[in-house]
């Protein structure tokens, strides 16, 4: 299992609060259970989801196996209809460390 970021952005006429399209996405997402729904794309736990509302961008950080099924995942379940999606391999900042000694031991 690994930690991913899932990194998006949509256009300020795109965006939920002025696009009644996106808007019905977004609510009709509040009434589904989204980590269970994730495990099926074999994403095992949302650590955060966080969003700037006026920048229309948002960051949200899970645990999973595939980022191809992450895609999926984006796709299937309508976040990159109105979003472009970066799906970023993360580490913690611990593993930066230990990663730094390897490489560049003092
Ligand atoms: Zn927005």
């Amino acid at each position: 299992m690994a930690l991913y970021g899932i990194s998006g952005s949509h256009t300020t006429e795109a965006c939920p609060l002025n696009n009644d399209t996106s808007a019905k996405m977004v609510l009709h997402a509040e009434g589904m259970n989204i980590e269970q729904i994730a495990q099926k794309y074999k994403i095992n736990k949302i650590l955060g989801q966080y969003h700037s509302a006026l920048e229309h961008t948002f960051l949200w950080l899970v645990e999973a196996e595939d980022p191809h099924l992450i895609q999926q995942f984006c796709i299937e379940g309508g976040i990159a209809s109105f979003n472009s999606v970066k799906i970023i391999p993360m580490i913690t900042f611990q593993q930066v460390i230990e990663t730094v000694k390897k490489v560049n031991p003092q």
